[in-house]
């Protein structure tokens, strides 16, 4: 496997030049363990991604922050969407006596956070009816943790079909699905994730449908992909958003922070944030 670059050192972040519009990387990841795979971060991986994040002046937005054009930043500022699929449990995992497993990604992030706290636990994990994170009566409390430090709680379906090979009512429900079990954690989603990225044969759906007498919308539907999304003040609102695989092959996480390093690419970058 390839190295990635050396991280570039810390930027002085506050007075690098504005650039509003440029791009912002929405990263998907899936698991992580001792050894990187398909669908697996490694989680020394997952270290370097954040330190290389950080030292390229990136700070972690949610998905419906960077859609709705509030992002938390300040002056010189990258954002960077982190998403996590499937609520699976290597993403966050409490360990008997409570605490946060130091190897799941959330326990890897807050060690990071310790020492950058301005690169906060703030992710969208898009969730499975799972718990959600797959310990049996531990869902309610790391949702609470997670919305805690800044994190977003989305939908990702309530049975992780294929959208395109199901009827238009079963594309209804595995959307619905997610307002209900949410609605227990105190959560209305705002974004969405597909199962395999795969778009419904009737598309609109994805714009809203009423259904049992409520409004099922979203403010965006994530896909996978491969490249980062334009600045939000160039992007519609209710759009579909594109991610970056955070592996290290072709159009990955490597790859494309190798080509805002070497300046291919532009990052936005936030200007004044007192412009009323
Ligand atoms: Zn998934």
């Amino acid at each position: 496997m390839a190295l990635p670059v050396a991280a570039p050192p810390p930027a002085n972040v506050p007075s690098r030049p504005a650039n509003e519009d440029g791009l912002v990387p929405i990263l998907m990841y899936h698991r992580t363990g001792p050894v990187e795979k398909y669908m697996v971060r490694s989680e020394a991986n997952f270290k370097e991604d954040l330190a290389r994040l950080y030292a390229s002046g990136f700070r972690p937005v949610t998905l419906a922050e960077y859609v709705s054009r509030k992002m938390p930043l300040k002056p010189g500022e990258s954002p960077v969407v982190l998403t996590f699929d499937d609520s699976a449990v290597s993403q966050f995992r409490l360990l008997k006596d409570g605490t946060v497993d130091p190897k799941c990604f959330v326990g890897l992030w807050l060690a990071f956070a310790r020492k950058r706290p301005d690169f906060p636990v703030r992710a969208t994990f898009f969730v499975n009816p799972n718990g959600p994170f797959e310990q049996h009566g531990l869902g309610a409390k790391k949702v609470r943790m997670l919305l805690g430090w800044g994190s977003e709680i989305a939908w990702h379906s309530r049975t992780h079909v294929d959208l395109s090979k199901v009827s238009d009512s079963r594309v209804k429900s595995e959307l619905a699905y997610g307002f209900e079990y949410l609605a227990d954690f105190g959560v209305k989603p705002k974004t969405f994730a597909l199962p395999y990225g795969a778009l419904p044969k009737n598309r609109a759906l994805l714009r809203g449908f009423d259904w049992g007498g409520r409004r099922i919308q979203f403010e965006a539907i994530a896909l996978a992909g491969s490249a980062p999304m334009p600045s939000p003040l160039r992007h519609p609102r209710l759009g579909a958003v594109q991610r970056i695989q955070a592996y290290s092959g072709p159009y990955g996480v490597d790859y494309w922070l190798n080509r805002f390093a070497h300046g291919k690419r532009a990052q936005y970058v936030q200007g004044p944030t007192d412009r009323g």
